[in-house]
């Protein structure tokens, strides 16, 4: 029998394709995207946003390619990223033709829009001279006229059948390295869209509300549109589209699926709002812990908690934890208590412990036995 069964997610069941180096689909971890948003060819800049990116863990970072000069630019930008680069290209087949050869790992272009049957098949003959794969890209703000025509308005029923007609074309061009979303900034839209999609085919999907607003309220948004269908079982890939830098986008991403245990990376807070009973600043302390860890890349879980009312069951499921108490600060390794800190060294103390458990556990130390001696040599 699982242990905790409530906690599991079955996954649908997704072809799996690849964008670059990374998977997409069947098995492989959920990757989290974003997307730059300087001006292409100012190639340093955008090559410093993809950077800061991959330092936030990106997994895919798309790049918009809407005329020459960005084509041009994406030769260097796709040589230097550490990241598989997707071109964003809508409409013009020239421009796919350019970003494929450019050595773009995947072309965001819906193929109905491209024009001529001739003009599709030199699209897709060029993504395959140069394995890039493709992502249909429906959006309920820009569905096609005769849909909207026939249904009224953007409904889920229009957007699944835009995307089989795309799908369509790539298949009847022997072309099945696809990936595709049906994203709308109405979270009901897109939820009933990507439930549709995720019944009528099996090819992976990339989820995102689109256009989901600033930093707080895209946030909320999006997680409550990518919660219902990666908690469903739905999706492969996650862009959260926020009026804000793209690191908050990746940040945002990791943390809807850290909080379905579906990615886990970096230091996994558990905290609580504090209230009188607290015998620490939690809220400063929780601030200075995240600006401190947040190089840490090995997945990590942390209590801290004001006082013994939550702190003893919290610490129980988190590697290391802490609870407040009168001036000296109880520590927990491993669920278990272990020593006590003094209020001033707090933050110095936790941050030590969460590094040297990263650098044991990079070292594939998955004891505690480090913690224990860093402890030691602390005290
Ligand atoms: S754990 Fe203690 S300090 Fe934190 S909110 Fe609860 S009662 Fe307040």
């Amino acid at each position: 029998m699982t242990v905790r069964a409530y906690r599991h997610i079955e996954r649908r069941l997704s072809r799996k394709i690849r964008v670059g180096s990374v998977e997409v689909g069947g098995d492989a971890p959920i990757s989290v995207q974003t997307m730059t948003n300087t001006q292409t060819p100012d190639i340093a800049g955008t090559l410093d946003q993809i950077r800061r990116a991959a330092e936030a863990g990106v997994d895919i970072v798309r790049v918009s390619c809407p005329d020459e000069d960005s084509t041009a630019a994406l030769r260097q930008i796709v040589r230097e990223s550490p990241v598989p680069i997707v071109a964003d290209i809508h409409f013009h087949y020239r421009r796919a033709i350019e970003a494929a050869e450019a050595g773009a790992a995947c072309l965001r272009i819906n193929p109905g829009n491209i024009g001529a049957a001739s003009r599709v098949r030199e699209v897709v003959k060029a993504a395959r001279d140069h394995g890039c794969s493709i992502r249909i890209g429906v959006n309920a703000g820009s569905l096609e006229r005769d849909l909207l025509e026939r249904f009224g308005e953007p409904c889920p029923e229009a957007m699944v059948e835009s995307a089989l007609n795309h799908i369509r074309i790539l298949e009847d061009n022997d072309f099945f390295e696809t990936k595709i979303s049906v994203k709308a900034s109405d979270v009901f839209l897109a939820v009933a869209a990507y439930q549709g999609l995720a019944e009528a085919c099996d090819y992976p999907l990339h989820l995102g509300i689109t256009e989901a607003g600033g930093l707080r309220a895209g946030t909320v948004k999006s997680a409550v549109g990518l919660g219902m269908l990666l908690w469903a079982g739905i999706g492969d890939t996650v862009r959260v589209s926020l009026s804000a830098d793209p690191v908050e986008e990746v940040k945002v991403g990791y943390d809807i699926l850290k909080s379905l245990g579906l990615r886990r990376r970096g230091v996994t807070i558990v905290s609580c709002p504090s209230c009188a009973r607290q015998r620490f600043q939690v809220i400063d302390t929780v601030t200075r812990l995240e600006d401190r860890l947040s190089h840490i890349t090995v997945p990590i879980s942390l209590s801290v908690i004001g006082c013994v009312v939550n702190g003893p069951g919290e610490a129980r499921e988190t590697e290391i934890g802490v609870t407040g108490g009168g001036g000296h600060h109880l520590v927990y390794i491993n669920g278990s208590p272990d020593h006590k800190v003094d209020d001033d060294r707090l933050v110095d103390h936790i941050v030590e412990l969460v590094e040297a458990r990263a650098a044991a556990i990079a070292a594939g130390d998955t004891t505690m036995t480090t913690l224990k001696r860093t402890v030691a040599a602390g005290s």
